[in-house]
């Protein structure tokens, strides 16, 4: 968009989506379903995703449908889910084995009613969002460099030396975020994610080996193993042909060879065959299966929260605000829960009550709403998903009883039911209320 006119009303506000990822996409479908004009900037040549499969938790699911109606059922049905109980989403089981109880025992079976276990290509899903959208309002190769506010439109820098305008900003640009630097000032601490402490070896297999090594039934149904100092994940992706296999140990041994970018480390084997040494015998033939080019990835958070995610017409969501580590499976589903409420704020700008004001104080009123709702629900989130890790690994010890084991079903309903259940539409609501509030305010004030 060239120069917005100074004189705009608020119903003519043009919106810059910063990052074609998962946030951006949800984003722009849910712009375009409220007629919101946009343009998306993505730094690759086309919308892409790296990675295998994406665990879609049930509140992702509801911000899908409430971006548009059936789109949620959509992911589902893109997504491979256990069989025959679809509703348990993981078994928790023992990686290794204890006084009392065997290998690869089940502790508990954690139930998401309604989704299950949803694992979805992450290319696939990022497809169906992309299908949803108009191409016409999407740049590709347009990297950020920076924003600057002016008094009535933001303008964007990019990479390749070009600018543009847009009397609006969000950033979805991921963990690395651009826009989240310019908001904050690149020296800032809470500018750059940092290590967590705690790295995963990853890998993808074919179900069939998996099945032979483990036995069919475990391998089939997505599980947690928590097992010495850490846990492992299993799922099935692509219709249950092949699995993810993820294990997350401490390695906070890595912190200062961290500090230089290394966040994925390659040839691994060695060391992850000798972190796993006491693990159970189930967990070892697993590893043991892992190629020789194994990597660790190395998980980074925002732990330093922002004392506010926007700044005048700019603001931060998804992993650009509030980066969490994958121990919920919730980064992307925190995401979608902002794409949605912030459409709904957006949404309100064109409101009447927006007329008599100045649009610069709607846009902060939208985005006040949205915070409102939205900061505290991420961050609980992050900082539980980071705790995630101690609850997971150290449920395993030599001495676990029965009553451990009962207290552990009880917890675990909690733990996922009180993000899981986070009623997306509701929030929505919560957050358009607040948004009029503050405009009433200032009109009384305007007064
Ligand atoms: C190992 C691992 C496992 C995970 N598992 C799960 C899971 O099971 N479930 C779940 O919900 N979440 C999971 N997550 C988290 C999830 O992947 C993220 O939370 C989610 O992808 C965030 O979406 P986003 O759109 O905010 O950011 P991203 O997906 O990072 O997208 C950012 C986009 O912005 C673009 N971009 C970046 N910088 C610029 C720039 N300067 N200019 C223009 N464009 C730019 C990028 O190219 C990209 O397209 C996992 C993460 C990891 C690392």
């Amino acid at each position: 968009m060239a120069d917005p006119e100074p004189s705009m009303s608020t119903a003519e506000i043009h919106i810059a989506i910063i990052g074609g990822g998962l946030c951006g996409l949800a984003l722009a479908i849910a712009l375009e379903r409220r007629r919101i004009s946009y343009t998306i900037y993505e730094l690759q040549s086309t919308f892409s995703e790296i990675g295998a499969g994406l665990n879609v938790a049930p509140n992702a699911i509801a911000a899908f449908n409430a971006i548009e109606p059936k789109l949620g059922d959509a992911v589902m049905a893109l997504g491979t889910r256990n069989s025959p109980n679809a509703e348990v989403w993981m078994v928790n089981r023992l990686g290794a084995p204890t006084d009392r109880f065997p290998d690869a025992h089940a502790i508990t079976e954690i139930i998401a009613p309604g989704v299950g276990h949803t694992a979805v290509g992450r290319y696939e899903l990022l497809n169906l969002l992309a299908s949803k959208i108009d191409t016409r309002h999407a740049r590709f190769q347009k990297k950020l460099t920076r924003v600057e506010q002016g008094e009535d439109a933001a303008t964007l820098h990019f990479e390749d030396g070009t600018v543009d305008a847009a009397h609006i900003v969000i950033g979805c640009d991921g963990i690395h975020s651009a826009v989240r630097r310019s908001l904050v000032g690149n020296d800032h601490r809470a500018a750059e994610p940092r290590f967590t402490g705690i790295g995963g070896y990853r890998a993808v297999f074919p179900m069939d080996q998996l099945a032979e090594a483990i036995g069919p039934e475990v391998a089939r149904t997505s599980c947690i193993w928590s097992g010495p100092g850490g846990y492992a994940t299993m799922y099935s992706i692509e219709g249950g042909k092949k699995v993810n296999v993820g294990l997350w140990l401490s390695k906070e041994q890595y912190r200062e060879r961290v500090k230089n970018d290394r966040w994925v480390l390659r040839k691994q084997k060695a060391e992850m065959l000798e972190d796993c040494r006491s693990w159970g015998p189930s967990i070892q033939k697993v590893m043991r299966m892992m190629g020789e080019e194994t990597t660790l990835w190395t998980s980074h958070h925002h732990d330093m929260e922002l004392d506010s995610y926007f700044k005048g017409r700019v603001c931060v969501i998804g992993d650009a605000a509030h980066s969490m580590g994958p121990h919920q499976g919730q980064g992307a589903s925190q995401a979608m829960e902002d794409a949605y409420v912030m459409s709904v704020v957006l949404s309100q700008i064109k409101d009447p009550s927006c007329d008599h004001m100045s649009p610069l104080l709607c846009i902060e009123a939208a985005f006040s709403g949205w915070q409102e709702v939205r900061k505290p629900q991420a961050e609980w989130v992050l900082r539980t998903s980071h705790e995630a890790f101690d609850w997971w690994s150290s449920f395993w010890r030599r001495d676990l009883e029965e009553k451990d084991i009962e207290e552990r079903s009880r917890e675990a309903t909690f733990r996922f039911r009180r993000i899981w259940d986070a009623n997306v539409d509701r929030q929505g609501d919560v957050a358009k209320y607040s948004m009029l509030r503050s405009l009433q305010k200032a009109m009384q004030v305007a007064l």
